[in-house]
């Protein structure tokens, strides 16, 4: 018998409309693509991307369409979501920092129609439009002033202007497809998770949760996590729904940057990866700077080494955040809540409700909550994918339903999980697991280090054993031997790597995480 409640499909275009209504006034603020400081709120975002979902359908632009946006978050990008996904098209948000040909394929295989791209991206357009025949149509997210010489495609506020925002909008069946982010493709071709109403709703019901990001209308939330990466993190669906601040950083995503907006904007959480963070603090650091309104941060994306979670926490009693997810998991997987700061968070936290996991052996069997036994994570979730986009066929679930993570970690009694690594990046040396990140978050903790990587390289006798390779701050000099007496006493012995090498710069992939397989290529590792 079914219950006798209103019906109300959970689709994404309620969080905007809840903003405009209730939050209306609330500021959206943006460093804009074309230089300053742009001001707009809750009830001009909903406006605009209402007359932008009008436009798409003048265009033929209908359900299930992909539209692509080729953005840095920005206002106009942030109504482009809502412009697409509330008319039930499909907003598909590429990553930038992709190399052309894999930009291509992803193109090509998502078949999208429309293309909305930051006028900074006019080059990479011009070289992906020839090979990709299913885009009909691109318009530049700029004003006419700004619009790149040659531009092969209008502007978006001409393209948007002198229409009233009346058009079908909403009222869609929530498991209708919203939004489509490919994983960068570490391990063969891109993936496409293809985001419903349904999952995206519920995964920002949870990411609100006071022990996941506990936003709230009283937030001014900078969001240094790009709207092309897992999804934002979910944060385009959860600042609107609670009526939060929106500060949006556009391209400029340097330490002084980053901390000038926190300062003028009264930001009080922001998100992103822990090379921002890094970078943030060597810029405090250097200028003897501190954040006074910034009260938490949430790192994600890759781990957190110790000694950033601790200099944030000891130096400046901003809260971090530890978290882990995925493009998979829209991406929302585990938080570290610290609930004393003398104990910094290196786990990577616990599942909020909605959300579970396990860890299995190479064979599948079940392995101890003990905090000490390494296993294959898997999960499941109302916001975990089952399949990719167009490849239908291949269930991407165990037996039991869950997903494999391809990460590899331990989980406590108490139910903390700690990414040990992934599992092609895990060490295995003599029949034993190292685990490459422990090793990095202690070599990073040396006052010289700015980044710091560790891949397996091959030996004849172990197997495998782990290379460190640093990059040092600017203007510091050190030998291998400073670091490996470093280490001793940090990690166990055997762990120790036979090898350090001190490179210029350690090369970070299309998310900002230090990029492994860049690395094993130029440095010779299996
Ligand atoms: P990509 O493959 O492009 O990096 P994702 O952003 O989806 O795509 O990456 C997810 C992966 O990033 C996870 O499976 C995990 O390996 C890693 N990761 C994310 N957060 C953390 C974290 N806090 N600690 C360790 N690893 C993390």
């Amino acid at each position: 018998m079914p219950g006798l409640m209103q019906d109300w499909p959970l689709t994404l275009d309620r969080f905007l409309e809840h903003a405009q209504r209730w939050h209306g006034a609330r500021e959206v603020v943006t460093r804009s693509i074309e230089g300053p400081i742009v001001r707009s709120d809750y009830a001009t975002i909903h406006r605009r991307a209402r007359q932008l979902s009008q436009a798409l359908l003048e265009a033929g632009i209908g359900y299930e369409d992909r539209v692509a946006t080729l953005g840095f978050n920005t206002a106009r990008h942030l109504e482009a979501w809502y412009g697409i996904m509330g008319i039930g098209a499909v907003c598909h948000t590429l990553n930038p920092r992709l190399p052309a040909a894999q930009l291509e394929y992803i193109v090509n295989h998502a078949a999208d129609r429309l293309l909305l791209a930051d006028p900074c991206f006019a080059p990479l357009v011009a070289q992906l439009r020839p090979r990709c025949p299913s885009v009909e149509r691109v318009v530049y997210l700029t004003d006419a002033a700004h619009l790149p010489a040659g531009a092969d495609g209008p502007d978006y506020e001409d393209w948007i202007a002198g229409r009233s925002g009346e058009c079908r909008w909403g009222d869609l069946p929530e498991e209708t497809a919203a939004g489509l982010c490919y994983t960068s493709g570490t391990t063969g071709d891109p993936k496409g998770v293809l985001y419903s109403h349904r999952s995206n709703y519920l995964h920002t019901l949870t990411a609100m949760l006071p022990d996941a990001l506990n936003l709230s209308s009283s937030d001014s939330v900078l969001a240094i996590v790009p709207m092309f990466h897992a999804n934002a993190w979910g944060l385009a669906f959860a600042v609107p729904a609670v009526g939060a601040k929106f500060v949006l950083p556009g391209a400029r995503l340097d330490g002084a940057s980053i901390f000038e907006l926190m300062e003028t904007e009264g930001v009080t959480l922001s998100a992103g990866v822990p090379t921002v963070w890094q970078g943030l603090l060597q810029y405090l650091d250097k200028e003897k700077l501190r954040p006074t309104t910034l009260k938490r941060i949430v790192s994600g994306g890759a781990a957190c080494p110790e000694a950033l979670l601790r200099a944030y926490q000891e130096k400046f009693g901003i809260e971090v955040r530890h978290a882990w997810g995925m493009t998979e998991m829209s991406p929302l997987g585990t938080v570290n809540v610290p609930r004393d700061l003398t104990m910094p968070p290196v786990a990577q936290g616990r599942v909020p409700f909605g959300i579970d996991m396990a860890l299995a052996d190479d064979e599948g069997r079940s392995v101890p909550h003990d905090g000490r036994t390494f296993g294959h994570l898997k999960v499941r979730g109302c916001a975990v994918a089952r399949r990719y986009f167009r490849r239908e066929q291949e269930s991407l679930l165990d037996a039991d339903g869950y997903f494999d993570t391809g990460d590899v970690a331990t989980i406590d009694p108490g139910g903390m999980m700690q990414i040990t690594d992934r599992a092609k990046d895990v060490i295995k040396s003599g029949g034993e697991w190292i685990s490459s990140i422990e090793i990095e978050n202690a070599a990073v903790a040396h006052p010289k280090a700015a980044l710091a990587a560790v891949i397996g390289v091959p030996h004849v006798k172990w197997g495998e054993r782990p290379l460190l390779i640093v990059q040092l701050k600017p203007g510091e000099s050190a030998t291998a031997q400073d670091f490996l007496d470093f280490l001793a006493g940090r990690i166990a012995r055997w762990w120790i790597p036979d090898a350090v090498q001190f490179v210029e710069a350690i090369p970070l992939g299309a998310t900002g995480k230090i990029d492994k397989k860049q690395l094993r290529a130029a440095l010779g590792g299996g």
